[in-house]
């Protein structure tokens, strides 16, 4: 039989980053993966094949701006080296209706825009490449996995706000986010530590999106992040969760306009806003400013604090997971939060977390701590191949 290759689609408000996967019987192989940046105004493609760059980066220059020339360069592009028999794209919000990947058709496309005002800083890039892609190419299928969807298994207090049921009906529900992440975790984490994967686990997404999830038989019992991706830890620029009044004082007291709160509970809050300097883990790391270090500080205190809520979520905790660019990176991160973890059984093996080792709590420590790197893309391309299997 033919091999079937699928391309994969990450698209962001600035970025597109792509890959393609042969489907394989051992399950899908990355030949290619790249992105396109700067889509909005002067296009760069970039590429590598296997471990070797396919060619230098590529300015196409402004006659490419937009997702629709964009991923016209890209679908001819990836041709020149494989036959693409369908596309996976991330989506950040299936809303009720989506906890499983779907094959997507006009009717599908037109209720996930219905969903726009949920994660309005994220879906609408997101569906971009797909209105692209079924102009450009109409026959090719689809597929849309969803970052909400995981969380669909979550207990039913962990998915309520209290309040009102009009509210709820309307869809102000606790869906949460980076869930392909976290389903990717769950599947390795089988490989790597097979007794505990079906346990309690907390894990913990840390990167400029930062969330964390419980999880029991693989499956999402809570989750830091609620209807918004805003909610929860401090982030690279979001604020997380806050008490509601801080936004009343903000309108009220001190006349900003709801643009101007989004703006700063988005873009100005988080890491870069108590440090006053950078989003950026690595810079304030290096940074001798006091500020950068309360940042780090907070940020810390905020994932301790959870582990604690989420253990609770669970009835307890048998392991951790620490995932994507400050979890897998940031060894002074993750020994300060296992460091004052220890009233929940986890010792920080400081030799193995300075090399970012698989394991990083020591033989004794009663309950073991992992960093597994996160692969949102590859989870995506799983399922492509299973639907593509299943036609
Ligand atoms: P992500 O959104 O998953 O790409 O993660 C981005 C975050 O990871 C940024 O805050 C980076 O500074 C941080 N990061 C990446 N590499 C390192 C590193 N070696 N040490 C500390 N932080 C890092």
């Amino acid at each position: 039989m033919e091999q079937q290759n699928f391309a994969v689609i990450n698209a962001g408000s600035s970025s597109l980053k792509f890959s393609l996967f042969a489907a394989t019987p051992a399950g899908p192989v990355r030949r290619i993966r790249g992105q396109i940046a700067e889509i909005n105004s002067a296009p760069i493609f970039s590429a590598r094949i296997g471990t070797h760059s396919a060619e230098p980066d590529r300015l196409l220059g402004e006659s490419y701006s937009g997702h629709h020339r964009c991923l016209d360069f890209l679908l001819a592009w990836l041709e020149q080296h494989a036959q693409v028999h369908a596309a996976g794209h991330r989506v950040v919000h299936g809303g009720l209706h989506f906890s499983q990947p779907v094959v997507l058709n006009t009717a599908i496309i037109k209720e996930l825009e219905t969903l726009i005002p949920l994660a309005p800083l994220h879906q609408p890039h997101n569906l971009q490449p797909i209105h692209a892609l079924a102009r450009l190419h109409p026959g090719l299928m689809q597929v849309a996995c969803f970052d909400t969807a995981f969380h669909a298994s979550k207990r039913k207090e962990a998915q309520q706000f209290p309040l009102p049921a009009t509210l709820k009906d309307a869809g102000v529900r606790r869906y949460g986010f980076h869930g392909l992440s976290y389903e990717y975790i769950a599947m390795k984490l089988k490989e790597v530590d097979p007794a505990l994967a079906p346990k309690r686990v907390v894990v913990a997404h840390l990167g400029n999106g930062a969330s964390m999830c419980a999880l029991h038989q693989g499956k999402a019992v809570d989750s830091t992040m609620g209807l918004t991706a805003a909610d929860g830890l401090p982030m690279g620029t979001r604020s997380g969760s806050l008490d509601p009044g801080v936004v009343f004082f903000m309108a009220r007291e001190m006349n900003m306009s709801l643009d101007t709160i989004e703006d700063i509970l988005y873009r100005q809050s988080g890491l870069k806003g108590l440090s006053g300097l950078t989003h950026d883990m690595r810079l304030l790391e290096q940074s001798n400013d006091p500020q950068a270090h309360g940042a780090i500080d907070l940020f810390v205190y905020r994932i301790q604090q959870q582990f604690g809520a989420l253990s609770a979520s669970l009835g307890g905790i048998d392991g951790a997971v620490f995932t994507a660019g400050i979890g897998e990176n940031s060894s002074l991160v993750r020994g300060k939060i296992l460091k004052g973890l220890q009233w929940l059984g986890f010792e920080l093996d400081d030799q193995a977390n300075a090399t970012h080792a698989t394991c990083i709590t020591t033989r004794q420590s009663n309950i073991p701590a992992y960093v597994i790197p996160t692969d949102e893309d590859l989870m995506i391309a799983h399922h492509v191949q299973q639907i593509l299997s299943s036609r």
